[in-house]
């Protein structure tokens, strides 16, 4: 009977562990899929991945829409970008300055008959970005929160410098930045946030724990000297860079550094989805503790 018990329990443990990871899962194996071949900018197979990511937005209840701007895609020739942006309204009658949430969901696309898939570079924000929708949905909200998938981030941030110069500057308390999510064995998260940020970063660290941590940096040149890569400017590595230009307080969630990065084996079975699914938890229960009330 108690093994029995413990078989159910167990059974139960597995059951809720799977269902936490299947939409995570899921997304992640699409977005990596050789049909989205790499989420190269100005590729047609990335219009497939723009199309999944309006209906996963759509599914969790968000008005999502494409954002249209042109980047440089080599000499003399203009590409065509799209970002997809959906907003949860704040749902509250007195509403605070909103969020924006970003990730960029193109990546480098195919070279001859191989393909980048960049599963952690960028396909894990992106993921955990559209499970932080999800989450929020059906909260109490005393922000606004935008998110946004941006595209050309790989070409030089074009679609965050074209969003960011879409928003008013004073209305937005923070950017919250997702690039690289899928942890090493080491559990650890890094974050950088703007000195303008201060009063918001209080609430990063206590919504880790000690599985999985969070060191916060308000330096790169500090960041760049504890991941030991002297050549990362992480201040433009990623598109907080764009919010940043334009007087927006940011933070930026990832990993650091990755062997695999920008290389073909960045891919979807070298991430760890339970993990990445603790991550989401994480920066979800940060991103609640500046947004969500109490019910009344
Ligand atoms: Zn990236």
């Amino acid at each position: 009977m108690l093994r029995l018990k413990i078989s159910i329990l167990w059974l139960c443990c597995i059951a809720a562990v799977a269902h936490a990871n299947t939409q995570l899962e899921t997304d992640l194996k699409v977005l990596t899929s050789p049909e989205h071949a790499g989420r190269g900018s100005g590729s047609i197979a990335i219009n497939e991945s723009a199309r999944y990511i309006h209906t996963r937005f759509s599914e969790a209840g968000l008005d999502a829409y494409y954002q249209s701007f042109r980047f440089r895609q080599g000499f003399g020739k203009l590409g065509h970008g799209h970002n997809v942006v959906a907003t949860l309204p704040c749902n509250v009658p007195v509403c605070h300055k909103a969020l924006v949430i970003s990730a960029h969901y193109d990546h480098l696309g195919s070279r001859g008959s191989r393909y980048y898939p960049g599963a952690n570079d960028n396909a894990s924000g992106v993921v955990v970005m559209l499970d932080i929708a999800q989450r929020l949905a059906s909260r109490l909200r005393h922000r606004e929160i935008t998110f946004v998938a941006t595209d050309a981030e790989e070409k030089g941030l074009y679609g965050a410098h074209f969003f960011a110069a879409t928003l008013t500057p004073s209305q937005v308390a923070l950017n919250i930045n997702l690039d690289m999510l899928a942890v090493s064995p080491k559990n650890r998260l890094y974050v950088l946030a703007s000195k303008q940020a201060s009063e918001f970063t209080y609430a990063i660290e206590p919504a880790f724990d000690s599985q999985i941590r969070a060191l916060v940096y308000t330096s790169a040149t500090s960041l760049a000297r504890r991941l030991d890569t002297p050549r990362v400017d992480w201040l433009r590595a990623s598109d907080h860079y764009a919010f940043h230009k334009v007087g927006i307080p940011f933070a930026y969630f990832g990993v650091g550094i990755d062997p695999n990065h920008h290389t073909p084996k960045d891919q979807f079975d070298k991430v760890d989805l339970p993990k990445l699914n603790q991550v989401s938890e994480h920066i979800s229960a940060f991103i609640s503790a500046l947004s969500v009330s109490a019910a009344p």
